[in-house]
């Protein structure tokens, strides 16, 4: 049995699991890894959670695949100035991993990882033209096309969080405004509640014992919370928004959406295929269905793993 390390890193959880060449997982690790802890210790709690998961797993590695926020240098394994990781700037992932674990490891954007993830072992199999969009801390994008990921003249195609929904919008961390992801990442979410939630004292939001998240603004809004409806009704429409845009260019028969936020179900994917089905254009929004990942919150670690397995075996 080949053994395939997976790593899915992200700006406020990372996950380390072990999987067969069959994608069937035999061990994984789920941590905390929020940006405010910097790179150094998130790193070392990562390396220590694949530690662990290899131990699980017995040993034996054969290959190691790490998906991560972008921009990102696939060929060299080392990470630009990625807009949610702060601080990783120039630090080589798979020199890292590879030392530590004895294989060869290979790097990807985290959204196209779990786009090939979702066509290897999820919603994406026997569909050739699809898109996979995180919706978490931010938003990320993976094109397949042909049934082959489309990664663009330097590897980074399918920053679908930094499409322009708002041109003089909230300040994004790409450096850029009104980002996709300034509007309806989970983080935008919380953010925008929070800052309305003065101007609204009626709502159920002030009553939190902990800060706002996008999970308790959908909660809000479900139980009928006028403040929590109007800001997550927003928040969808932009999503939507997005979508359509990207239905516009690729003309995809899926767009898979996972990520935290799409665990709000209905109320995401719902709204969502209302926008599409009115903004983008016909022919277009009839060939595109808008489904859950299969992965689901495994999705970035499943992609990873599938990476692995694609660039291993190439
Ligand atoms: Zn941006």
């Amino acid at each position: 049995m080949m053994k395939i390390l997976g790593i899915d890193i992200g700006g406020t959880k990372s996950i380390a699991g072990v999987a067969d060449q069959h994608g069937t997982l035999i061990a994984h690790n789920r941590i905390l890894t929020p940006n405010a802890h910097g790179p150094t210790i998130n790193l070392q709690n990562i390396l220590l959670a694949a530690d662990e998961v290899v131990q699980q797993a017995g040993g034996g590695i054969s290959a190691i695949g790490i998906g991560c926020g972008g921009p990102l240098d696939r060929k060299t394994g080392t990470l630009h100035k990625v807009a949610n990781l702060p601080g990783w700037e120039g630090l080589c992932l798979t020199q890292i991993f590879s030392e530590r674990f004895q294989a060869p490891a290979y790097l990807d954007n985290d959204a196209t990882a779990a786009a090939i993830g979702e066509a290897r072992f999820g919603a994406g199999a026997e569909v050739d033209d699809f898109v996979y969009l995180t919706v978490s801390t931010g938003i990320g994008g993976g094109i397949i096309i042909g049934g082959e990921p489309y990664r663009g003249f330097g590897d980074n195609a399918g920053e679908i969080g930094h499409i322009t929904i708002i041109p003089e919008g909230p300040a994004c961390n790409c450096g850029d405004r009104g980002c996709l992801e300034t509007l309806c990442s989970g983080t935008a979410i919380a953010r925008i509640a929070a800052g309305g939630l003065s101007d609204n004292p009626q709502s159920m939001l002030n009553n939190l014992d902990t800060p706002i998240t996008a999970e308790s603004v959908a909660k809000a809004a479900s139980r009928g919370d006028g403040f929590a409806v109007k800001v997550w009704s927003d928040a969808m429409y932009h999503l939507g928004l997005g979508v359509a845009n990207v239905v516009n260019v690729l003309n995809p028969r899926l767009v898979i959406i996972g990520g935290g936020v799409a665990k709000a179900g209905d109320m995401l994917f719902e709204p969502v295929t209302r926008t599409v089905q009115k903004r983008a254009m016909k022919a277009l929004a009839d060939d595109v269905k808008i489904i859950p990942a299969a992965n689901g919150d495994l999705a970035g670690l499943m992609g990873a793993i599938a990476v692995a397995l694609s660039d291993y075996l190439s």
